[in-house]
């Protein structure tokens, strides 16, 4: 899917390239600015969804009744198994 979008924006990219006769060096600019967006789009779409899951995922201890997030195995407040 990410590859899949990767590879439309460089045909949208290419397309306009070839249309419009203008600097190259603007045009190298513009792909490295859209390259860059896509990769942080790719990396906060990656970190959010499993910052979400964690979210989702929490365990309370039945002995003090703190949350903690999925993978914890003890209590940090109390240290009973959670
Ligand atoms: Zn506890």
């Amino acid at each position: 899917m990410p590859q899949q979008l990767m590879m439309e924006l460089l045909a949208n990219l290419a397309q306009v390239g070839g249309g419009g006769g203008g600097g190259h060096g603007v045009d190298a600019r513009f792909i490295l600015i859209v390259v860059i967006v896509v990769v942080a789009l790719l990396l906060l779409v990656k970190g959010g969804g499993g910052g979400a899951r964690a979210m989702h995922m929490t365990r309370t201890c039945r002995d003090c009744g703190a949350t903690h997030p999925g993978f914890a195995k003890f209590c940090r407040r109390c240290g009973k198994r959670l």
